[in-house]
């Protein structure tokens, strides 16, 4: 099959190109995945309506278009974290973007009769609805440390985001995974004058998840995530189990059982995790970022070097046995096989490829999930490349879906509901394209539970 052009036409035209050849896709999801590899605008008027709600917290990386320096209205102070998309003249089931900065875009929020409204092109698509600003928000600890800092939740209030570590010691050119910019992140973070620690303490993080869960009296939150960068070496005289470990082990001791406990980490030999599980860890991200061998160990230099591809794979199919194939849910970075001058030249060889990843973990009940890639400027890979085209997002949505049904499986566990217009997992249309949770007695899939 030719690639499809869509890159040079209008946007919405290539859009609805896109939604003619994939009618089986949800429309919305379509959409949400142009806007995270994208990036959206706001008028002025609609960062002013935005500021009196959820802001942006920059959880763990920047995830925007554009370096700070470059957003010369503080968009990154004024914008919110996600929005959500409803109604509209397509009749949009409600659904959730995390927002990612590109001034310029030809996605622009602004303020249409009255209301917020998402256009492109100047064509209005969809509502938007923005998050209120959760009460847990404007409290801090003791220290004076803000609970936006150290407990933000982003997924709509879904997922509390814990980045203990905000650094990792892959770094450089030679060691650091050519998508990320977390270390480039936080230098540009703490020259804007945002609060970012390299470590959060463990008592620092139990008193801000002391305040979130008074605060949280409808129990929005529902799981958090452990995480940061990876430690080759040692921090604070840990390896990187026993530093993680910890972290779960307290959350776990003093809420029992309040929250769905996730840890992303590096794929770590198997008594490692026997000791998160023992910590209380239910679901285990052992992130394999692109399923190519070449590709990995061009774009996960410092991952391949010291642990390798093959010993990666072989542990996230291990670790199946520590937490359960359902509760093993490694992550890949959706697009970043097609960005030159390495990548694939053909959507069709990067699905190909993604696809032969995708049915190895699936037929062992093991389910990836993805994140959209969105190049950060500030990021090897995203200095030099724009996103992969639409046409392999919505190919990955389709095949993605299509294998999970394959394989009998469903949606993973740990992101809330799956299905268009129920899903909260906002970097991402995988959990908007899977079927709605069938009622109790009957599976997803429309089969009858034994
Ligand atoms: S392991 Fe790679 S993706 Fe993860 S934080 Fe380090 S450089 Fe970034």
């Amino acid at each position: 099959m030719q690639d499809m052009n869509t890159e040079t036409t209008g946007r919405l035209q290539a859009v609805d190109q896109i939604l003619a050849a994939f009618p089986d896709l949800p429309p919305e999801a379509v959409f949400k995945e142009d806007l995270l590899r994208i990036g959206v605008d706001f008028s002025e008027e609609a960062l002013r309506v935005s500021s009196g709600y959820k802001p942006k917290s920059y959880f763990i990386f920047s995830f925007d278009r554009r370096p700070i320096e470059d957003l010369e209205r503080s968009e990154n102070l004024r914008a919110p974290e996600e929005i959500a998309l409803v109604g509209g003249p397509r009749s949009f089931r409600r659904t959730i973007v995390s927002v990612r900065l590109l001034p310029g875009s030809p996605y622009l929020v602004d303020v249409r009769d009255g209301r917020l409204q998402l256009l492109v092109e100047g064509e209005p698509i969809a509502q938007v609805e923005l998050q209120d600003t959760p009460g847990y928000y404007r409290r801090t600890i003791q220290s004076g440390k803000p609970i936006t800092e150290l407990a933000p939740t982003i997924e709509w209030g879904y997922l509390v985001y814990l980045t203990v570590y905000r650094k990792c010691q892959y770094f450089g050119f030679k060691e650091e995974c050519q998508f990320c910019d977390i270390n480039e992140n936080f230098r540009q973070q703490k020259a804007a004058g945002r609060p970012y620690n390299t470590v959060k303490e463990v008592d620092e993080i139990i008193e801000a998840l002391e305040i979130v869960n008074a605060e949280d009296r409808e129990r929005r939150t529902q799981a958090y995530t452990l995480t940061g960068g990876s430690i080759t070496r040692h921090l604070h005289g840990l390896e990187e189990a026993e530093f993680y470990a910890r972290y779960a082990r307290a959350i776990n001791e003093r809420f029992p059982g309040r929250w769905i406990s996730k840890m992303v980490v590096q794929a770590l030999p198997k008594e490692s995790l026997k000791a998160f599980r023992d910590a209380g860890v239910q679901i285990y991200h052992p992130n394999y970022e692109v399923w190519d061998a070449r590709l990995f160990s061009i774009l996960c230099p410092g991952k391949d070097r010291y642990v390798g591809r093959d010993e990666w794979i072989r542990r996230v199919v291990d670790a199946a046995d520590v937490f359960g194939p359902s509760n093993v849910i490694p992550n890949f970075v959706a697009g970043i096989e097609l960005a030159p001058p390495h990548g694939f030249q053909h959507v069709d060889d990067a699905l190909r490829s993604t696809g032969e990843g995708l049915d190895f973990f699936m037929s062992k009940g093991i389910t990836p999930r993805f994140t959209t890639w969105c190049p950060e400027p500030l990021s090897v890979l995203g200095k030099e490349n724009g996103p992969a085209p639409l046409e392999y997002h919505a190919g990955l949505l389709r095949l993605y879906r299509d294998t999970i049904l394959k394989h009998g499986l469903e949606a993973p566990p740990g992101y809330g509901e799956p299905g268009a217009g129920n899903a909260v997992f906002s970097v991402s249309a995988f959990m908007d394209v899977l079927p709605a949770r069938a009622p109790a007695g009957t599976s997803s899939t429309g089969r009858t539970r034994p």
